[in-house]
C-alpha cells in the first residue's frame, strides 16, 4: 500500500481495512502530529509531524 499520504486523512473505512498497518506505525511512535494528536514511527504519515522527543512532558 502506498504510504506517501498523511494517516490522519484516511477516512475511517480506510483506517478498517488497513488497521494491522496502523497499529504497526503507532505502536513505537517518534512522531505526534500536532494538528491531530496521532502518533505514528514515521514522519510522512502525519500531516503535521513534531519529534516526541522534542516535546517537553510535564
Ligand atoms: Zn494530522
Amino acid at each position: 500500500m502506498k504510504s506517501d499520504k498523511a494517516f490522519c486523512k484516511y477516512d475511517k473505512k480506510y483506517i478498517r481495512e488497513n488497521l494491522s498497518f496502523f497499529a504497526e506505525l503507532a505502536a513505537k511512535p517518534a512522531y505526534i502530529c500536532r494538528k491531530c494528536a496521532r502518533a505514528s514511527s514515521q514522519k510522512n504519515t502525519l500531516c503535521r509531524p513534531v519529534k516526541l522527543d522534542k516535546i517537553e512532558v510535564s
